[in-house]
C-alpha cells in the first residue's frame, strides 16, 4: 500500500514499533502536489498531525479510518495554512480534541516582515488561514505523548513563522519545512528566507531515519534531502547575486533571469522567493535597495 497516495484512502506509512496512518486531502493543486498529507500517529488514543483542509469529505476521510474504540487524544498543526489547518476547528468539534500549534497565521513576524506587511504586501499564494487559533501553543521542546508514540515541537520558522516539525523518534514529521516534490515556497512577509536556512541546519542530527512531510512522498533519506535543499538555495542565491549590478532590479525582474525552469504558473512564487532572497541579502549586507519595503523595490549589489 505504501505509496499508492489516492485521496481518502488510509495507508500505514509507520516504522517498527510506531504506528502512522496517512490519509491524502482531495485537494491536489500547483502547490499541493496530490494534495495534503494528513497523518495519524499511534493507535488507540491517536494524534492527528496536519488536519488538512476544510473539507467534509477529508472530515469523514479521516474518521472513518480510526478503528473502533479509537479516539483522537490530539490534533497538532505544523503551521496556519489553509491546506494544512482549515479542517483543525470541526475536527476538534467532532472529536472534542484540543488543537496544538506553535501560533497563529500572521504571528512571528519580524519588524522588517512587519513593514512589508504594512506596505500592502500579502501572503504569496497558499492561503493565510487568519480564524486559525490553537487552543494550546507548542513551544520548541515540547512533548505530547499518547498511546505509543512521543512527539516533540522542533522550532522551523521559514516557510511561517510559527511554523514546527514534529519529531516521533523513527521518524520526523516535516510540514512544508522539507518535501519530497518541490522546495519550500519562501514567501514574504510571512516566509523568511534566513530563517529557513536556519532551520534546515536546525534538522541536521535528528535521528529520524525518514521525514513524512505535509505533500508529496515520504522522505527516506533526510540528511541527503537537507544537504540538497541547502545547496539549491545557496546555487540560487548565487544567481541571485550574479544578476545584481549597478542598476537596481525588482525581484521580478530577476526571476524572470534566474528562473528559466520552471511552470509559468509557479512564476509569481518564484518572485517571492527572489524577494526572500534579496531581503536576506541585504540583511547581510550584500545588496541594497533605496526603495521603501515592498515587491517593486529595487535592489542592486552592495
Ligand atoms: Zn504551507
Amino acid at each position: 500500500m505504501i505509496g499508492e497516495r489516492r485521496p481518502g484512502v488510509a495507508e500505514e506509512v509507520g516504522s517498527g514499533s510506531l504506528r502512522v496512518r496517512r490519509v491524502l486531502a482531495p485537494n491536489p493543486s500547483a502547490l499541493t502536489e496530490r494534495g495534503t498529507n494528513s497523518y495519524i500517529l499511534g493507535a488507540g488514543a491517536v494524534a492527528v498531525i496536519d488536519p488538512g483542509p476544510d473539507d467534509p469529505r477529508h472530515l469523514a476521510a479521516l474518521l472513518a479510518a480510526l478503528a473502533p474504540g479509537e479516539r483522537v487524544a490530539a490534533i497538532v498543526v505544523t503551521h496556519a495554512h489553509r491546506d494544512h489547518s482549515g479542517l483543525a476547528p470541526a475536527l476538534a468539534a467532532a472529536t472534542g480534541a484540543p488543537v496544538h500549534a506553535a501560533g497563529r497565521a500572521a504571528e512571528g513576524r519580524r519588524p522588517e516582515m512587519e513593514a512589508l506587511a504594512a506596505s500592502g504586501l500579502a501572503g504569496g499564494g497558499e492561503g493565510l488561514d487568519h480564524g486559525f487559533a490553537p487552543d494550546l501553543r507548542l513551544g520548541d521542546g515540547a512533548v505530547l505523548e499518547g498511546d505509543g508514540w512521543r512527539l516533540e515541537a522542533v522550532a522551523t520558522p521559514g516557510h511561517l513563522p510559527t511554523h514546527l516539525c514534529l519529531d516521533a523518534g523513527e521518524v520526523l514529521f516535516s510540514g512544508d519545512h522539507v518535501m519530497g516534490w518541490a522546495t519550500t515556497v519562501v514567501s514574504p512577509p510571512d516566509g523568511d528566507m534566513g530563517a529557513y536556512m536556519a532551520s534546515l541546519d536546525r534538522l541536521r542530527g535528528r535521528r529520524a531515519a525518514r521525514f513524512l512531510p505535509g505533500h508529496g512522498p515520504e522522505i527516506a533519506d533526510p540528511a541527503a534531502r537537507l544537504a540538497w535543499l541547502a545547496a539549491h538555495r545557496r546555487a540560487r542565491e548565487a544567481a541571485i547575486l550574479a544578476a545584481l549590478g549597478p542598476r537596481p532590479l525588482t525581484a521580478g525582474e530577476i526571476a524572470a533571469r534566474v528562473y528559466t525552469d520552471i511552470d509559468p504558473a509557479l512564476l509569481p512564487a518564484a518572485e517571492r522567493n527572489v524577494l526572500a532572497h534579496l531581503i536576506d541579502l541585504a540583511g547581510r549586507g550584500l545588496a541594497a535597495t533605496p526603495d521603501p519595503p515592498g515587491i517593486a523595490a529595487r535592489y542592486r549589489r552592495a
